[in-house]
């Protein structure tokens, strides 16, 4: 039997394990798509393609155009844009998407979280005077350029913003995975009051929640957004096992 040609939608680690894992599976010939927004991303050892599609249309083209059979989205929770064009893709084009999202972090006795739909409403939910710790990722930041007077900002990113920042912000570079221990000092060498932050989920950068835990500090958490396709699975081998099902 040929092999099922699957495109995976990357820019995670479950996207990269993913498509290292079907890459030992005859049975399934891979691409990975990323969007291309990271300069050094960590990739798969399989087949890539980098940059957007262009669209709902762009991506019907492609699909076409590459002969695609099965579509796994397993971009991260917050990247709606593309899970939606990937849904609305695969139904116009009869290809079948199954679509990996990791679990949400779910609050913790001790836990002293303000859950906000959208990083607006975080911006709007600082108080005066605070030292915020953001870990709200590059594209995330211009909402709070209009509280740099009252605010002192830490932002932790892995490539520096593209946008020029108001006065005030500070830019820390650095990559996941954090250990709590590295986070607990982050924390305390910075005198910070307040992290920001959105539910990704996962491991690599849950550390800074345990360790705001552990300093008693407010954590403004944005929640996932709502208007996503389901998900189907929430880990790697949940996928995979998805995957072998429709291949067999
Ligand atoms: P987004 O807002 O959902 O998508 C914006 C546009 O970027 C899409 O319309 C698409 O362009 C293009 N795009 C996004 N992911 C793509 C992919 N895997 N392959 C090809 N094109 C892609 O996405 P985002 O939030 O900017 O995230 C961009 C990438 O970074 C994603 O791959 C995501 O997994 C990763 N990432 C995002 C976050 C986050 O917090 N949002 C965090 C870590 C990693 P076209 O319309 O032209 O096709």
């Amino acid at each position: 039997m040929p092999a099922k040609r699957v495109l995976i939608l990357g820019g995670t680690a479950e996207a990269r394990q993913l498509a290292d894992a079907l890459s030992q599976e005859p049975a399934f010939a891979v691409i990975t798509s990323l969007a291309g927004r990271t300069s050094e991303p960590s990739l798969p050892e399989s087949e890539i393609r980098i940059g957007g599609f262009g669209g709902v249309e762009g991506m019907s083209r492609y699909l076409a155009d590459e002969r695609i059979e099965l579509v796994v989205d397993a971009t991260h929770p917050f990247a709606a844009v593309i899970s939606r064009s990937a849904f609305e893709a695969c139904k116009a084009s009869g290809v079948c998407s199954l679509h990996l999202v990791r679990p949400a972090w779910v609050r913790q006795p001790g836990d002293a979280w303000t859950v906000v739909p959208d990083i607006e409403a975080a911006a709007q939910a600082l108080q005066t005077g605070q030292r915020a710790f953001l870990t709200t990722g590059s594209s995330g930041l211009q909402p709070f350029a209009d509280r740099a007077s009252d605010i002192h900002f830490i932002a932790r990113m892995i490539e520096s913003p593209n946008e020029a920042l108001p006065e005030g912000f500070q830019i820390v570079r650095a990559r996941p995975p954090f250990s709590l221990q590295d986070e607990s000092a982050f924390l305390r060498d910075h005198a910070i009051d307040v992290l920001v932050t959105k539910n990704a989920g996962g491991t690599s950068t849950y550390a800074k929640i345990e360790a705001a835990r552990h300093l008693s500090l407010p954590v403004i958490i944005v929640d996932r957004p709502k208007d996503v396709p389901d998900a189907d699975a929430d880990t790697v081998e949940a996928m995979l096992d998805l995957m072998r099902a429709h291949a067999g």
